[in-house]
């Protein structure tokens, strides 16, 4: 593409950022970064697809922070400290536009400079379908990343935030009905819980990020870690909105719903005041929802007391059709 270059350096290379440990960034053929001493490097990569992850015609400044912020919550699922983004664009002519980069370095920038990510390169292409690609690189003490395979019988089983407000939004808005602007946000522009990961290095025995729905996302620590768990319904984090949807339509929607990103950890039950300090300095609600339990219990669902039928959907399915998004 002719005007290619143009794009990038205009719009992109000011993403690049300011970090001492970038060597090479932007412009040649590879970037060089230094890691620290003593410390390993974790890396994720996330895909977004226009029609599958966020709305056709959706803010470009929406997709870029989204991008990132999925991004960076795997990392924080990790506990490790962000540091490093290539970024992929395939793009429809459309959006081969100054009006549609400036938008999208917008996004990009109000999320990055307050984690302080800086962006070292990536690849530009056309595509009939806008697919933007992230890959994240961080850093975590040697042997201290946190994994999904350390959860204990008997660990508490923690959730930061609230879980079921982006499920909720993206009903809303596939029904086309209205829906608070603080709802919807959580759906656009969801908040890596970056601090918290990183808090919990040395604490927390296992970790995952809710990404594809509670169930599913707790099902894959469970398997990682060998274990079962009970979870107890009215422990749950639900924000006022999710409890109205969970009145008509039962816990299951916001448990099964998808793009919380949100922590879900267990740690020792020595830890508990500690994890409770330590929301109170974040100024974030974590919520103890239930405790590891060997793993030929599997996963037991209570309300009340009175044991749950667990749903057979757990969760988003990339592949099933019902949960493609709008595309018109
Ligand atoms: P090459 O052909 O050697 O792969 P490119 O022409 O694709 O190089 O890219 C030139 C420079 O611009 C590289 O440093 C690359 O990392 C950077 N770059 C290209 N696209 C992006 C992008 N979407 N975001 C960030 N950097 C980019
Ligand atoms: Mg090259």
């Amino acid at each position: 593409m002719s005007s290619e270059f143009n794009l990038i350096y205009q719009h992109i290379a000011p993403l690049a950022g300011s970090r001492g440990d970038v060597v090479l960034g932007i412009g040649d053929d590879g970037a060089v970064v230094q890691p620290q001493q003593g410390k390993q490097v974790v890396v994720a990569l996330d895909t977004l697809v226009e029609g599958r992850h966020f709305f056709v015609g959706q803010d470009a400044a929406d997709i870029a922070y989204k991008s990132l912020a999925v991004n960076l919550s795997d990392l924080a699922a990790m506990g490790a400290t962000p540091k490093w983004a290539l970024l992929s664009l395939a793009l429809p002519q459309s959006c081969a536009t100054s009006t549609w980069f400036e938008r999208f370095m917008t996004g990009w920038s109000d999320l990055a400079q307050q984690v302080d990510v800086a962006l070292i390169g990536g690849d530009t292409t056309y595509s009939d379908t806008l697919t933007v690609s992230v890959t994240l690189m961080g850093e975590v003490k040697v042997g201290q990343a946190i994994t999904r395979s350390g959860a204990q019988v008997g660990d508490d089983i923690w959730l930061s935030g609230s879980v079921g407000d982006a499920g909720l939004a993206l009903t809303k808005l596939l029904a086309e009905q209205q829906l608070h602007a603080a709802i919807e946000q959580r759906l656009h522009r969801p908040t890596a819980r970056v601090a918290l990961g990183q808090a919990l290095v040395g604490m927390a025995t296992s970790a995952i990020d809710i990404s594809d729905g509670l169930l599913a996302d707790l099902g894959h620590l469970l398997k990682a870690s060998q274990v079962g768990a009970v979870l107890r319904i009215e422990a749950m984090p639900f924000s006022v909105a999710v409890s109205e949807w969970v009145e008509q339509s039962g816990w299951e929607k916001p448990l099964t719903s998808g793009d919380d990103y949100e922590l879900l950890f267990s740690a020792s039950s020595q830890y508990r005041s500690q994890i409770q300090l330590l929301a109170l300095a974040l100024g974030l609600e974590i919520s103890c929802i239930g405790k590891i339990a060997a793993q030929d219990q599997g996963l037991i669902i209570t309300k009340e007391g009175k044991e749950q039928a667990i749903p057979s959907r757990k969760g988003f399915d990339h592949f099933a059709s019902a949960d493609i998004m709008k595309t018109s």
